[in-house]
């Protein structure tokens, strides 16, 4: 659906008001009770929660579990590739949270008891909850794909979980030879960012076209359509020729297998040698939850969509890319929508109050140059055991926008990093 202006800073309105809502409700409501919440994974479901629950009432003894002392996004990851940003720029620590009053551990969580109630960490300590959240993100189907292995990864990179990995994919750019071929292998549905493999292939044409012109961009993907896809066609074409080229499913770009050593890709339109292969592997919950007897037979996690608390086992929440969240998207801006009615949630149900009618929002920006951004962006509610999406509400940017247009959406898309980062981390 296109948008007009009006409708557009309608939805974003309503994306940036909807989370305050939440806030003021849950904490004019909810100040009285007490109890211990842990929560696991300090990303942007995790961090979120951690930090509202004790904005929403400082009684609650909070702790966030994350190994990592620093976080590096997702979101911006693919501008770093570009060129547009540093790593510095994608990197938050908790230092911002602790100052809300959230006690922070690092350190991974081995094992979740259900029955007994309590979390054991890899540095042998164990902690009581009264209620977890758990947040851990997404884990890879290594195999599903011959030669998409974990221990391949190390030679091309997937860059899906942001890291060392992304540094590496950024490294295999800049070296990749005068003309090469840069393949990637896009992942099937569903998969985090549904936008985001698209948002890479721009990124890394506008790299290529300032330091290796000649070079070819292919993406070989399992899907016969994507998100944004005209927007994005229409760009690629617009911006970089013919140096994208995309291949869906139903002309050849399946792929059956990788030769890691003779970098060949093995596809339905033919084997393809490549200088540089971005091998994106099928997604599942993160690890945790099937250790935690968390998932169901679609590898991820079934929950009750007015709280996020688990389907299988009382008192665990789970929220983020783990979950199955009706028609929201796997995003971070998604993740953090869902912590934050998550914790609304939370908070009442430790009070012995009524949980509240949540309403979720989720926006993506992608940008397919420096100065040329587009975005798609919903609104969500809870309606029939379901969140659906309100229709009307959101929308994606318009097909005939001039250049004036895509570059305030540009503009947009940092001033949405710069906020949603400093909403969290902050
Ligand atoms: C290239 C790319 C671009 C993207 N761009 C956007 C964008 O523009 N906008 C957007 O909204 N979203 C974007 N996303 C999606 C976004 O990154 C994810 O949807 C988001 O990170 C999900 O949040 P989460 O809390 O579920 O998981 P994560 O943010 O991945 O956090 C999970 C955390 O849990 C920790 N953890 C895991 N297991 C354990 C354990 N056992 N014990 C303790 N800690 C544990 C991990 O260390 C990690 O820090 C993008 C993704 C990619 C790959």
């Amino acid at each position: 659906m296109n948008m007009n202006r009006r409708q557009f800073v309608k939805a974003a309105g309503a994306a940036a008001l909807l989370p305050l809502v939440g806030s003021g409700l849950a904490g004019c409501g909810a100040r009285s009770g007490s109890g211990r919440v842990v929560v696991v994974g300090g990303g942007f479901g995790g961090t979120t929660v951690a930090k509202f629950i004790k904005k929403y009432n400082p009684a609650l003894d909070v702790t966030l579990i994350e190994p990592k002392t620093e976080y590096m996004t997702c979101p911006g990851s693919n501008w770093y590739l570009g060129g547009l940003k540093p790593v510095e720029y994608l990197t938050h620590n908790y230092e911002g949270i602790k100052k809300h009053g959230v006690k922070v551990i690092h350190a991974m969580v081995e094992d979740i008891d259900a029955t007994g109630m309590s979390v054991k960490l890899n540095n042998g300590s164990t902690l009581e909850y009264d209620k977890l959240v758990v947040s851990p993100g997404i884990d890879f189907k290594w195999g599903a794909i011959e030669g998409i292995i974990e221990v391949n990864s190390e030679k091309m990179p997937h860059a899906w979980q942001a890291g060392k990995q992304t540094v590496l994919l950024k490294k295999q750019i800049e070296g990749m030879k005068q003309g090469g071929t840069f393949v990637m292998i896009a992942p099937p549905n569903p998969f985090r960012c549904p936008p985001g493999p698209y948002e890479r292939v721009g990124m890394v044409a506008h790299y290529l076209k300032q330091h290796n012109p000649k070079a070819k961009i292919l993406v070989l993907d399992p899907k016969d359509a994507f998100s944004k896809q005209g927007l994005f066609l229409q760009a690629w074409q617009d911006l970089y020729g013919d140096m994208i080229e995309w291949v869906p499913g139903k002309d050849g770009g399946k792929v059956s297998k990788v030769d890691v050593n003779s970098m060949t890709v093995y596809s339905e339109m033919g084997n393809i040698k490549a200088d540089v292969i971005n091998a994106i592997p099928a997604q599942k919950a993160g690890a945790l939850a099937f250790k935690a007897g968390l998932t169901n037979e679609t590898g991820f996690c079934p929950v009750n969509l007015l709280t996020f608390e688990s389907s299988i086992h009382k008192n665990i929440h789970v929220i983020g890319d783990a979950s199955i969240a009706g028609a929201m998207p796997k995003s971070g801006h998604a993740a953090s929508s869902q912590a934050k009615t998550c914790a609304a949630a939370i908070v009442n149900e430790l009070a012995g109050k009524d949980v509240l009618m949540p309403t979720h929002v989720n926006t993506c920006y992608s940008l397919v140059s420096d100065k040329y951004g587009i975005s798609v962006a919903g609104v969500y509610m809870f309606s029939d055991s379901k969140i659906v999406e309100i229709k009307g509400a959101g929308g994606v940017s318009p097909k005939d926008a001039d250049a004036s247009f895509r570059e305030m959406e540009a503009m947009y898309a940092f001033g949405w990093y710069s906020s949603i980062t400093q909403d969290i981390w902050g």
